[in-house]
Formats: C-alpha cells, sequence, structure tokens
C-alpha cells in the first residue's frame, strides 16, 4: 500500500523528499520506504513564490499518518491516471487479418488512435495529406519568410497536426487512465521524463519536432502503415457503413473501418463527411485576435518583480460579465511567438507557438470572445466554417494581400482609432496596421474591449502601450461537432469513427490525443476483446 501526500514544499532539483516528507508527516526519515514525485507545480499566490509538489510514498505503517491533511491512500485510479498501468500487459484475442482499419490524420488524435490500434496488433494504415516533419518544417519557414503558403502542408497539415508549430503545452483539465498511458508513451519516446509530473507541463516546438519521427518509425515497428502526402477526398458508403476512402489522386482504398482525425482546420474534408452521411450539428466558438506584451511586463504584473530563476510567467484570464459575452484568455504562449497558422490561400490566421526554452522577449495569448451558432450565416452545420472564413478572408485582404497580420495597439483598439505606428512583434510576416473593427463583427470587437479594460486591472499594463493586438484568432475550436454513438461511430455512418478535434471531442494536443486512444480502444474492444481463457490466444 501507499499513500499520496499533497501540498508538499518541493526540496529542488536533484534534492531528496525524504527529509521533506519525514518533517511533513512527522516520521523519521527512516519510515519512508519510498517516495516518488508525481505532481510539481510553482505556487505564485503568495509573495514568497514556492514550489509545491505531490508525492507516491510507501511507508513502513501507513496507518499511522492517514486522516492527516493532504495525506490519502494511494488509489488504482492514481496509478492509472499517473500512467503506471501498462495496457499492452493485457492479453487480448488475436486482431482478425480481414479489419484493416484506416486512420486520418497525423495529428495527437490520429498518431494515437493509430498507436493503440496497432499495439492490439491491427494492420492499421495512417494517412496524412501533408508531409512529414523535417520536410514540413521547411516548407513552412519558407513560407514564413515570405515564400508561397503550400495549402497541403502547413502550419496544420502534415506530421503531428496542428500540435507540431505549438507551444506543445500537453496539460489538460481531464484526469483520468488514459492521460497516463499518453504520458507514458510520449516519455518512451523521447519527451522530457519531468512532464509526467509538471503540472503545466510544456513540451516546445523543438521537442515535439524530435518526437514524430521517432513516432513514425515506432508506428511502423509494430507493423502499420504510415503514409505522407495522401488526402482523402471522399468517404464510401455502402449500406449505411463505411468501407473505404478515396484519394486525391483518385486511388479508392476498400478497407476500414476508418478513424477520421483531421483537425478543425480541414474544411473540404468536413464537407465530405457531410456529403458521405455523417450527422453535424453547429456548435459555438470564441474569436478574436492574439495579444502580444513584452515578457517582462506579465512576469512583473504576476511576480510583482523581475522574474529571476522562475519560469516567464503565464495567465489564464476570464471576463463574464452578468450581461453581454464573455471572453477569456487562451493558449498562452510565454515567451513565445505570434505564427502565420492558416492552410487555405488568401486568409490570414493567427495562433501562438514557442520552443522548449521559452527565450523569446515576448509573450503572447488568444483573447477570444464567445460566439454563439445564431450568428453564423445560415443554420447548416458548415455555417461556422463560413463564419471563421469571411473574418480570416477580410484580414488577408485588409492587412495588404500579402499574408502580413492586421494589428493595432491596445491603447488605440480601445480609443477606437487606427494606430499610426506599431511596435516590434514577433508575427513572421510582419504586420499591418488595421483598425480590428474591421475585420471583428462589432458583437466580438464590443466584447474584447470590455474585456481588455478587466485584464488591465488583473495584469497592469496589459491594455497598456506595450500591448499590441494582432488578429484574427479565428481558430480555437471546431464550429460544429458531429454526432456519435455509444461506440463512437458516427451515430448516421457505421464503421466511420470521427475522432479529435475536427469532431468536436477535443481541444488541444492531450484532449485530442485521448479522444483518439479512446475512439481507437473502442474498436480494440471490439475485434480483440481480452482474452479469457479456452479461447484463441494474442
Ligand atoms: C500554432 C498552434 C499552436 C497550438 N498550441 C497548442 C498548445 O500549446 N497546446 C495545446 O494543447 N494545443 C495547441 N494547439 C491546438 C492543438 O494543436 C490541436 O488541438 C490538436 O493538434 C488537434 O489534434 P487533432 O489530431 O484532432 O487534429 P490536428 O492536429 O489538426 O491534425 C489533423 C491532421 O489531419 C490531416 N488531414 C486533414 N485533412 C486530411 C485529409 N482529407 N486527408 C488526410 N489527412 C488530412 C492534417 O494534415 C493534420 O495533420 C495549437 C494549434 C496551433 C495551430
Amino acid at each position: 500500500m501507499a499513500i499520496l501526500v499533497s501540498g508538499v514544499e518541493w526540496p529542488g532539483e536533484g534534492e531528496a523528499a525524504e527529509p521533506v516528507l519525514a518533517s511533513v508527516l512527522e516520521l523519521p526519515e527512516a519510515a519512508i520506504l519510498h517516495a516518488k514525485l508525481i505532481r510539481r507545480s510553482l505556487d505564485a499566490r503568495q509573495r514568497r513564490k514556492r514550489w509545491v509538489a505531490n508525492y507516491k510514498v510507501e511507508l513502513a505503517d501507513e496507518a499511522a499518518v492517514l486522516g492527516r491533511r493532504g495525506v490519502r491512500l494511494w488509489t488504482e485510479r492514481d496509478e492509472e491516471r499517473y500512467g503506471f498501468v501498462d495496457r499492452r500487459d493485457i492479453r487480448r484475442q488475436a486482431w482478425p487479418a480481414d479489419v484493416r482499419p484506416v486512420v486520418v490524420g497525423a495529428g495527437p488524435a490520429g498518431l494515437f488512435a493509430a498507436l493503440r490500434l496497432a499495439e492490439a496488433g491491427a494492420p492499421v494504415l495512417l494517412l496524412d495529406r501533408g508531409s512529414e516533419v523535417d520536410q514540413r518544417v521547411k516548407q513552412v519557414n519558407s513560407f514564413w519568410r515570405g515564400g508561397e503558403l503550400d495549402p497541403e502542408s502547413n502550419v496544420v497539415y502534415g506530421e503531428g497536426g496542428a500540435g507540431t508549430f505549438s507551444d506543445g503545452k500537453i496539460y489538460t483539465r481531464r484526469r483520468d487512465g488514459d492521460l497516463g498511458y499518453v504520458f507514458a508513451r510520449l516519455v518512451e519516446l523521447g519527451a522530457d521524463p519531468a512532464i509526467q509530473s509538471e503540472a503545466w507541463a510544456h513540451l516546445g516546438t523543438d521537442r515535439v519536432r524530435e518526437i514524430l519521427p521517432r513516432f513514425r518509425e515506432h508506428l511502423r515497428g509494430l507493423g502499420a502503415e504510415v503514409r505522407f502526402g495522401v488526402r482523402v477526398d471522399d468517404f464510401l458508403v455502402e449500406d449505411g457503413r463505411c468501407v473505404g476512402v478515396v484519394l486525391g489522386d483518385g486511388e479508392v482504398l476498400r478497407r476500414g473501418p476508418v478513424v477520421v482525425a483531421t483537425g478543425h482546420s480541414a474544411r473540404d474534408t468536413y464537407e465530405a463527411l457531410v456529403r458521405a452521411g455523417a450527422e453535424a450539428i453547429a456548435r459555438p466558438i470564441a474569436i478574436g485576435a492574439r495579444i502580444e506584451h513584452p515578457q517582462a511586463l506579465i512576469d512583473q504584473g504576476r511576480y510583482g518583480r523581475e522574474r529571476g530563476d522562475l519560469p516567464p510567467a503565464s495567465y489564464r484570464l476570464t471576463h463574464s460579465p452578468e450581461r453581454g459575452r464573455s471572453a477569456h484568455t487562451f493558449c498562452m504562449c510565454p515567451g513565445g511567438m505570434v505564427v502565420a497558422a492558416t492552410n487555405h490561400l488568401e486568409r490570414v490566421v493567427v495562433n501562438g507557438m514557442s520552443f522548449a526554452a521559452r527565450r523569446a522577449f515576448w509573450a503572447n495569448s488568444a483573447i477570444i470572445v464567445e460566439v454563439q451558432p445564431a450568428e453564423y450565416p445560415g443554420q447548416d452545420p458548415l455555417a461556422g466554417l463560413r463564419f471563421q472564413d469571411a473574418i480570416e478572408q477580410r484580414a488577408f485582404r485588409l492587412a495588404g494581400g500579402d499574408y502580413s497580420a492586421p494589428a493595432q495597439r491596445v491603447e488605440d483598439f480601445l480609443a477606437g482609432r487606427t494606430s499610426r505606428e506599431l511596435p516590434r512583434t514577433s508575427y513572421p510576416h510582419g504586420v499591418s496596421s488595421v483598425d480590428l473593427r474591421e475585420i471583428l463583427p462589432e458583437g466580438i470587437a464590443g466584447g474584447l474591449r470590455k474585456a481588455l479594460h478587466q485584464f488591465d486591472r488583473d495584469i497592469p499594463g496589459f491594455a497598456g502601450p506595450d500591448g499590441v493586438l494582432i488578429a484574427p484568432e479565428t481558430r480555437t475550436t471546431a464550429p460544429l461537432r458531429f454526432s456519435r454513438d455509444r461506440a463512437l461511430h458516427s451515430s448516421t455512418v457505421g464503421d466511420l469513427l470521427p475522432a479529435g478535434e475536427g469532431a468536436g471531442y477535443a481541444g488541444g494536443i492531450i484532449s485530442a490525443a485521448l479522444d483518439g486512444v479512446r475512439t481507437a480502444e473502442s474498436l480494440v474492444e471490439r475485434f480483440a476483446p481480452r482474452a479469457t481463457v479456452g479461447v484463441r490466444g494474442g
């Protein structure tokens, strides 16, 4: 038996935890048989910032400390949640040779769905329209340096999906067994083991790019086929079931079931899914701009001083008025950069990215306002995509049609005037001075204004002369959701499994990965259930 001890002061890198734990538990150090750090976070609420930690602890006698504050028994759920359980150990029946799943999309959802299927012995085929990561990095860098946008391989399409050019924040509010599975696999594939205990873990785009080739080779090692530069244009449906896919070059692959993890930017694939008969409904989104400040301003606002040896400060701000639209900050990237994240020609969309060291001069985050489906131009499931697209198109045109992004100083935005000059920003294509009210619908612009006033009280200087808005941030979540049955198939097309962020069931790298695992797991349970005595072995 073990116990969970929470809220203990973390002794520091390389320092033993036993003396601190012994003091907290009022036991001699020798009574602590084993201690493992399972969660660490910075408590920045007090004047004295301190790291607090949770430990899994084995004692000679647990009963003596149970009932104390911050101490409870370690459970089986904790064991799963923190990644101490290995699903590969579960004995399963052999995967039937005639069931050959396809996974479309090699973002977090597709990669983890393919991995889970391959681990269960499925002959899985993973397809992605974009390039392998090394090639993709070259394509994206070329675009950011003023070259052509490749509409098939870019910041959102290609190996690793939208998570590749990201901050690589890998925390999520969900806490369950699959989370431990995802983190354990990331570590096996080369991620820093510290991600398993860091409460606000992030990888950084550089680390993500290192992990992806290992992920690909690992999948191939398990027997999966992985193909890039292959776009799925249609889904073959016969008698209400998906029996294959049609590729961009006309090739027909008759195999399935088909997991569709194509993200929220593949508008053509959304259309193909609707054409195939998959039922979807429009859902609310949140839209706005990226706000960028010098990181030092955020450090000062959060820590009350220069950061010294603390990590670059982060924030998460919300504005929930009694009347009117709520707004919040999202995907904050300390020490990061604002990036051009369009996959569509002649559109501007921004997002945020950082490297593992988070050493850039700037801090940015999305500042976004709720939008309801009633505001979309139509009632059909794809109406939200058209709403986003119209804003992205306006942004491209008003910023001069060269992929520079419309920008406005926060002060000027609040005063309702176009900025006469703009500060230097991290945005690779450069920015153009535009009154953002010409791009964002009034409801959104008004919501941003109100939120900015409040956020300036939360972090002094937030709406001051050093803040700049770079727009538009339109792709924060999928504006539609595909309905799924209990086994996670489309509720209207069997053997078609919409998964991840694009399907409307995730919002971020880890939640997309979790949905991919869950989707695959439903197929694993169907085709290779747990073995019982007397059935064919697996
Ligand atoms: C710049 C940026 C920064 C981000 N930062 C973070 C962050 O720090 N933390 C976080 O949690 N989230 C972040 N996100 C969001 C996160 O990346 C997504 O939530 C996540 O990647 C969604 O995963 P997914 O697998 O569902 O879809 P995606 O990652 O979008 O992957 C979809 C894949 O499908 C492929 N595809 C699409 N259509 C087809 C087709 N027809 N045929 C074949 N392949 C197709 C695409 O090429 C793509 O590779 C960021 C996103 C961006 C763009």
